[in-house]
């Protein structure tokens, strides 16, 4: 697996998560050489995230059954093993640049071998995201020890072993803080409260159930922390409920004894590299805005997985990394650079705040496109309606519509080639009654 050092690949993927792994499987399952496809993988292990997701819930849609993240994980290493594709372990893709050929030249940087770098016919961009951090969530107080975001002290409970604290206050109910929430009731802490300053949850309403409901750990949604009390250690933080404008309503205020804040809230994709090359970013993703082929805006530049929109599932990451593969080899087999033809947008109506693919080439698309999205707020009795331009095309119920959970229809090739003029697709989400 390590030790790669031909200079040239016909597709490089950054990063060896479930988008790499499932990517770099694709491209080969698509006809590209193993030997010719180089996963770059900074840290010394493949699978990404999943390394540290110990619990279980992972693969119930690919694989019907239950597996931890480990698991999961070592399904797609196995695949990509046996396919004999190579990867470059402890290496950090640290820049990336476009040849006036339309070639990629990729640098990439480790212990043993410096810096170098990897001429590459596509580039697969699969980097994950990043927890957002307290400095850009504004709370005051001092800086004690004992504040954590909830994927690092996932990473000290699973992989090192330690406990960061014995009584902690959980700020932020997306889903990494709710499974953090159990996690640390399991290993003997008190989990006193989470708090979330939306009037709903961020995560999913099985991981609500299951870390908070089935361990008596009280939620409070429109609360957030508006205090942190200890100079060296937390000894406690104050909250507060919170207005329909997210400020601190007075007087509501409640201190709580703990050792241990977590914040949960919310990720980011790996954007940096993406942004120093060029590629155009959706600001209410913060990942690339894409095409019906995974494809950024600069030819032959693809992305997938948690780096071009934040999955609730990992499922769902594999699906779309397989094709983000699958479409980079034909890409280097011989396909065309789209830009300048004709495409159709998908744009968000009312309700919806985004959607992935942003733009469709109807050639290209598959017989059956799946569009992903989420919606903005809670829908309760909730119809999503699409629009071909002005007229409404599709029109579907759902009891409940929420930020935390990826939505996604499909839509045919056949129902765009047949509407003429077609220049946009347009997802709206309404309350039933409104
Ligand atoms: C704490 C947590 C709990 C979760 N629980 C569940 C669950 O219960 N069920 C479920 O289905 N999903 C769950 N998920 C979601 C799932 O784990 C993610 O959707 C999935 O891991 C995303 O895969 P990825 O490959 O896009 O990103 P990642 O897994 O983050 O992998 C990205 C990889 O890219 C590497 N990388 C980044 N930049 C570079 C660079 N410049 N050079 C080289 N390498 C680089 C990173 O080291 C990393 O290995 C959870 C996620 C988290 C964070």
């Amino acid at each position: 697996m390590r030790g790669y050092m031909d200079k040239k690949a016909d597709i490089v993927i950054v990063g060896g998560g479930p988008a790499g792994l499932a990517a770099a499987a694709g491209a080969c399952k698509e006809g590209v050489k193993a030997d010719r496809i180089c996963i770059v993988e900074r840290d010394g292990e493949l699978g990404g995230i999943l390394n540290q997701c110990i619990h279980n819930g992972f693969g119930l849609h690919t694989f019907k059954e239950e597996l931890t993240g480990p698991e999961y994980a070592a399904r797609y290493i196995g695949q990509v093993e046996e396919m004999g594709i190579p990867c470059l372990l402890h290496t950090i893709v640290v820049d990336i640049r476009m040849e006036a050929d339309g070639r990629k030249k990729v640098t990439v940087m480790n212990r043993s071998d410096g810096m170098f770098e990897i001429e590459a016919g596509a580039v697969i961009l699969a980097m994950g995201c990043r927890e957002r951090p307290r400095g850009a969530l504004n709370i005051p107080g001092y800086r004690p020890a004992g504040i954590y975001s909830a994927g690092t002290a996932q990473h000290y409970v699973n992989i090192e072993g330690r406990m960061p604290g014995k009584e902690a206050v959980i700020l932020g109910s997306g889903d990494i803080g709710l499974i953090m929430a159990r996690r640390m009731t399991l290993e003997g802490a008190k989990v006193k409260l989470v708090a979330e300053l939306m009037p709903y949850s961020g995560g999913l309403k099985r991981n609500i159930v299951q870390c908070l409901d089935d361990y008596g750990i009280p939620l409070k949604l429109s609360h957030t922390v508006v205090d942190i009390d200890g100079k060296e250690r937390v000894k406690g933080v104050t909250v507060a409920e919170v207005d329909k404008n997210r400020r601190p309503v007075p007087g509501t205020e409640e201190y709580i004894s703990c050792d241990t804040l977590l914040l949960s809230c919310g990720l980011i994709p790996e954007n940096e590299l993406s942004l120093d090359m060029g590629v155009a970013l959706n600001p209410a993703t913060s990942g690339p805005v894409v095409n019906e082929s995974l494809e950024t805006n600069i030819p032959g530049v693809f992305a997938c997985g948690n780096v071009l929109h934040v999955h609730d599932l990992v499922d769902y990451v594999s699906e779309e990394a397989e094709n983000a593969g699958k479409n980079a080899a034909v890409y280097v087999q011989g396909g065309k650079n789209k830009t300048g033809e004709e495409s159709v947008a998908v744009r968000c109506g009312g309700g919806v705040r985004y959607t992935v693919p942003s733009i469709i080439h109807i050639a290209y698309m598959p017989e059956e496109q799946v569009i992903r999205f989420r919606v903005g707020n809670v829908y309760k009795n909730a119809c999503l309606t699409v629009r071909f331009n002005d007229k409404v095309v599709m029109k579907m119920n759902k009891r409940v519509m929420a930020p935390g959970e990826m939505e996604q229809i499909k839509l045919k090739k056949n129902r765009l080639e047949e509407f003429e003029g077609l220049r946009e697709i347009t997802l709206s989400v309404q309350e039933e009654d409104s």
